[in-house]
């Protein structure tokens, strides 16, 4: 889909749906991005290995904080118990090691700010992360 189609959909949906939509995209993204050649890759929170397909892409701020839940440095492969039980102590460790110490902080603080998405940005992103899930789908053979 080019940027004038997607755009066209956007503007039939509402803000929060196209949202929404994006974030599914970025969260297929962090687990595939994080796949080994044969699809696999570890849980951020608890280091559980399964197939990108069977975990999440978690969030550590919230869903609800618009200005971070299409953070890249937010979401990332998680399994679905740590998701769902909300293993932040895991998730906190995982990210003072892949970014910087007292990394969680930074995200938190961004989480504050107030972002006012709007369509054009969104397809954007939208456009950019499918681009790479097509290129992960072609590294590991799918
Ligand atoms: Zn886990």
């Amino acid at each position: 889909m080019n940027g004038e189609t997607m755009l066209k959909r956007f503007k039939s949906w509402s803000l929060s749906k196209c949202i929404e939509k994006t974030a599914q995209d970025l969260q297929l993204l962090v687990r595939i991005e994080s796949a080994d050649a044969k699809g696999f890759a570890s849980c951020c929170s608890c280091g559980r290995r399964d197939h990108y397909k069977k975990l999440n892409g978690g969030h550590y701020v919230s869903r609800g904080f618009k200005a971070t839940i299409l953070d890249r440095q937010n979401v990332h492969a998680q399994c679905v118990r740590c998701n769902v039980i909300d293993n932040l102590p895991g998730y906190t460790a995982f990210l003072d090691v892949e970014y910087e110490k007292g990394f969680s902080m930074e995200l938190m603080e961004r989480a504050r700010s107030i972002k006012q998405w709007t369509r054009e940005e969104l397809v954007e992103l939208r456009i950019q992360f499918r681009k790479e899930i097509k290129e992960h789908r072609k590294r590991i053979g799918e």
